[in-house]
C-alpha cells in the first residue's frame, strides 16, 4: 500500500514525501479515500495511530475541489479539539501537509487574547482548528461565520465529551448548514459517543484500527510494587541506571507533578511539570526542551498529556496510576507510537491495588509484575484510601448565567485547586474542569 493509490493530489503527495512517511498507517489507508469521497465517517483511532494524518491530508484534498469563499469570515472546514495543545499540533500537521496548497488555517484556543484570534479569521481563512469554548466566544462576537462550511471534524470526540464540551459543540453545530461532510475521530466508541455520532453522521462509513480500550501490542507495561514514599527514590534509580533519557512521568495532581519536578531536579535529574495551572506560554517551552531532550523528564497530569505529540517517545511513567482506568490507556498512548517500541512502567503502591485491577480489567490482560528486591514493599504498611478529589456533579446553569469570558476567568481560577478529577469521569461538565482546557 502507497500513498499514491488513495487519491491524494501531487502537492499532497509531495508534502508527505518530505515528511519522510514511506507507507500510510491502517487509519490513514481506510479513512483516507472515503473522506475524499466526501463520506461521513465514524472513525476510532487512538492517538499515535496517524489519525490526524488521516483526516488532514484528505480534508486539503476535498477541499481543492470545490471553489473557495468569497465572504472573509465564512470559513470552510473546522477540526475541534479537546485541548490547546492538540489544537497546535492539528494546525502543525495542516501547515506541514498543506505546505504546496493555497490554503490558510488558523489555531483557536483560550488562556490567550481573542483579538489577535479575531484579527487573523477577519484575514480570511479556509481552515479553523479550534477548542471549543473560545470558538464560542468568537462565533459570539460574530467573528466568524460556519454557513459555509464543507466539513466538520471533531477530534478525540470521547475526550470532548468527557470534559463537558458536548453543550459548545451542540451549539456551534447549530450555526452550521446541514448540508455538509462530518468527521467523528474517538479513542473509544463509548455509548456516549454512539448517540453522538448518529445525532451528526449521515451514514457515516465505520473505520476501527485499534480494538476498543485495547492497548497496543508495540508497548511492553510493567508494574513495580513499591511503597509509595519510596516511589520518587525507585524512579531516579530507574532512570539513572536505565539511562532514560526522555521520560513522560504522570501523577494524579497538579501539585504532585510540581513537588516530583522539584525533586527529581534536586537529585540532578532535569526536569519539568506541565499542567492546567501552568499558563499557555510555560506549557509550550517546557514540551519544546522536552522534545529537544533539553530537559529529561516531563512531569505531566492526564490533561495536560492530553494531545501532546512526541515522536518516538520511549519511556511512559505512572508515578501514580490514575483514577480512571481509561486514562492508563491514553497515557501510555504516548508511547510506541506509529509502530515504534516503548515500554510502560507504572510504580504501584498498596493503596492503588483496586485502581490497577480496574485498569487490567479495562485492558483485558494482566500487567506484568517485576519485583525490585531492594524496593520490596513493607509489609507492615497498610492501605489507605485515595484522595478522590471532589466530587462532580454537573453544574449545567452555568451555561445560561454570564458572559462566557467572565465564566472562562472563574473557570481558571477554580482549577487551581487540587484533585479534581476524581472518579466520576462521566460527570465532568461543570465549570472548573472546563477552565484550562479551552
Ligand atoms: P497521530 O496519531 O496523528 O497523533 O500521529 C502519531 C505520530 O505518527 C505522529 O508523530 C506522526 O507524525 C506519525 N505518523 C503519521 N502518519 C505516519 C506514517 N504514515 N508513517 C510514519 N509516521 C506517521
Amino acid at each position: 500500500m502507497s500513498f499514491s493509490t488513495l487519491g491524494l493530489s501531487q502537492s499532497l503527495l509531495k508534502a508527505i514525501k518530505e515528511t519522510g512517511y514511506t507507507k500510510p498507517t491502517p487509519i490513514q489507508a481506510q479513512a483516507i479515500p472515503l473522506i475524499i469521497q466526501k463520506r461521513d465517517v465514524l472513525a476510532a483511532a487512538q492517538t499515535g495511530t496517524g489519525k490526524t494524518a488521516g483526516f488532514t491530508l484528505p480534508l486539503l484534498e476535498r477541499l481543492s475541489q470545490s471553489k473557495p469563499n468569497m465572504n472573509k469570515y465564512q470559513i470552510r472546514a473546522l477540526v475541534l479539539t479537546p485541548t490547546r495543545e492538540l489544537a497546535a499540533q492539528v494546525h502543525e500537521s495542516v501547515k506541514t501537509y498543506g505546505k504546496h496548497l493555497p490554503y490558510r488555517s488558523a489555531v483557536i484556543y483560550g488562556g490567550v487574547g481573542i483579538n489577535p484570534q479575531l484579527a487573523t479569521i477577519r484575514k480570511g481563512v479556509d481552515i479553523v482548528i479550534a477548542t471549543p469554548g473560545r470558538l464560542l466566544d468568537i462565533a459570539g462576537k460574530k467573528g466568524i461565520d460556519f454557513s459555509k462550511l464543507e466539513c466538520l471534524i471533531l477530534d478525540e470526540a470521547d475526550r470532548m465529551l468527557d470534559m463537558g464540551f458536548i453543550h459548545d459543540i451542540k451549539r456551534l453545530i447549530k450555526m452550521m448548514p446541514s448540508e455538509r461532510q462530518t468527521l467523528l475521530f474517538s479513542a473509544t466508541f463509548s455509548p456516549e459517543i454512539k448517540k453522538l455520532a448518529s445525532g451528526l453522521l449521515k451514514e457515516p462509513a465505520v473505520v476501527e484500527v485499534a480494538r476498543e480500550n485495547s492497548t497496543g501490542e508495540q508497548i511492553s507495561q510493567v508494574v513495580h510494587y513499591v511503597d509509595k514514599h519510596r516511589k520518587r527514590e525507585l524512579l531516579t534509580q530507574l532512570i539513572k541506571t536505565k539511562k532514560w533519557e526522555q521520560v513522560l512521568v504522570f501523577t494524579r495532581t497538579k501539585h504532585g507533578a510540581n513537588r516530583l519536578s522539584k525533586q527529581l531536579e534536586e537529585s540532578g535529574i532535569k526536569a519539568a511539570a506541565i499542567h492546567g495551572n501552568k499558563s499557555q506560554g510555560a506549557r509550550t517551552k517546557a514540551l519544546a526542551s522536552f522534545k529537544a531532550k533539553e530537559i529529561r523528564v516531563l512531569v505531566a497530569t492526564d490533561i495536560a498529556a492530553r494531545g501532546l505529540d512526541i515522536d518516538q517517545l520511549p519511556h511512559v511513567v505512572n508515578f501514580e496510576l490514575p483514577n480512571v482506568p481509561e486514562d492508563y490507556v491514553h497515557r501510555i498512548g504516548r508511547t510506541g507510537r506509529a509502530g515504534n517500541v516503548g515500554e510502560a512502567v507504572s510504580l504501584v503502591c498498596i493503596d492503588e491495588l483496586d485502581l490497577l485491577a480496574n485498569i487490567e480489567k479495562l485492558i483485558k490482560k494482566e500487567i506484568k509484575k517485576v519485583d525490585i528486591p531492594a524496593f520490596a514493599p513493607d509489609p507492615n504498611i497498610k492501605a489507605e484510601p485515595i484522595q478522590k478529589g471532589r466530587s462532580q456533579k454537573p453544574k449545567r446553569d452555568q451555561h445560561k448565567s454570564g458572559s462566557r469570558s467572565n465564566r472562562s476567568e472563574k473557570k481558571e481560577k477554580s482549577e487551581s485547586k487540587e484533585g479534581r478529577r476524581g472518579n466520576s469521569r462521566n460527570r465532568k461538565s461543570n465549570k472548573n474542569n472546563r477552565g484550562n482546557r479551552s
